[in-house]
């Protein structure tokens, strides 16, 4: 068994036991004076952070946004597990042609590294569960021209409707323009529900705030229905659909993460490109503030009645 933690070979890189090819590979060009990063330093970053991603990705089947160039290259979403998957990836079978993957320890996520994948999206479900949802993403999506005061502004709106349901939001940034908010929810026997009700729950939320304030909040995915406001993308949580994880990497300039927030941070002020590949190690310090996420999770069924559905 590989011992865990980075080691130097003459012209290699071992992480977490995972040897990293062509490890000076830039995968995101130095910015000022901020140095490029290189697939070695994702390697170290994925084994740096694993403790705070696994909570979130482990046995999740999870999609991967690969860019082997780097984000100046192509990029492609990756939803299938491809030929010569390291084995370190669990394979998940969705009745579908071609199983799904997730990792399920530090060196799996080191793998999906050293395969150039930049970004993880898990589904909504854990991988031996695939049928039910256990948790709900309200997706905030700015129109152009929007500050991010508008997005912290919206996102409380969803944490005062959700908490008047008797649920726990969380939030994070994205990486990107947005915030997650995301609630977690039981996927016991008995509290279990279907795809169908976890997306009209989302989209019922969602759809009643819209009303509530029709001049700040669209639910429409149409470009032209967003005119100064802010989407609410409650498409994320039908089955199969993605959401990025919690600490994933972006394959953007800046190399932006999705960075998990308390609700006291979500004021004036927070500028979610602080989070980032150059500054996670001081991040890593940091309590974190998702601890309690899955022990958060209640079921959803009283609140799907409170919502008449
Ligand atoms: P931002 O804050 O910039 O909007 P985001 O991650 O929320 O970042 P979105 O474009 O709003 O980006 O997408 C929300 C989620 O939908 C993504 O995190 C991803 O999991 C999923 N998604 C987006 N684009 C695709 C795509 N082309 N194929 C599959 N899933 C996608
Ligand atoms: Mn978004
Ligand atoms: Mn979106």
């Amino acid at each position: 068994k590989p011992a865990v933690g980075t080691a130097f070979r003459p012209g290699k890189v071992i992480v977490a036991g995972v040897t990293i090819s062509s490890p000076d590979k830039v995968l995101w060009p130095a910015v000022g004076d901020r140095p490029a990063i290189t697939k070695a330093d994702l390697a170290r970053y994925y084994e740096a952070a694993a403790e705070r991603i696994l909570p979130h990705v482990a046995h999740r089947p999870t999609s991967i946004i690969r860019a082997p160039d780097g984000i100046t290259g192509d990029t492609f979403f990756q939803r299938h597990a491809m030929a010569g998957s390291n084995p370190r990836l669990k394979l998940i079978d969705v009745q579908a042609r071609t199983p799904y993957v997730a990792a399920i320890d530090v060196g799996g996520l080191v793998a999906i590294g050293q395969s150039g994948g930049l970004e993880l999206h898990p589904w909504g479900c854990a991988a031996d569960q695939p049928e039910v949802p256990d948790q709900i993403t309200f997706d905030l999506d700015p129109d152009e021209g929007l500050g991010f005061g508008d997005v912290i502004a919206a996102a409380k709106v969803v944490k005062v409707k959700l908490e008047a349901l008797g649920l726990t939001p969380f939030v994070k940034t994205t990486g990107g323009k947005g915030l997650h908010v995301v609630v977690p929810i039981k996927a016991d026997s008995r509290s279990r529900i279907s795809w169908d009700q976890n997306k009209a729950f989302a989209k019922a939320v969602s759809e009643a705030i819209r009303v509530e304030a029709p001049d700040r909040f669209t639910t429409t995915l149409a470009k032209k229905a967003r005119g100064g406001k802010i989407f609410i993308d409650y498409l994320r949580n039908g089955r199969m659909a993605t959401a990025v994880a919690p600490w994933s990497p972006r394959a953007r300039p800046g190399a932006g993460i999705a960075y998990p927030l308390s609700w006291g941070q979500v004021k004036a002020g927070l500028d979610p490109s602080a989070f980032n590949l150059w500054t996670y190690r001081t991040l890593l310090k940091k309590p974190d503030p998702w601890r309690d996420f899955r022990a958060s999770a209640v079921s959803l069924k009283p609140a799907l009645k409170k919502m008449g559905l």
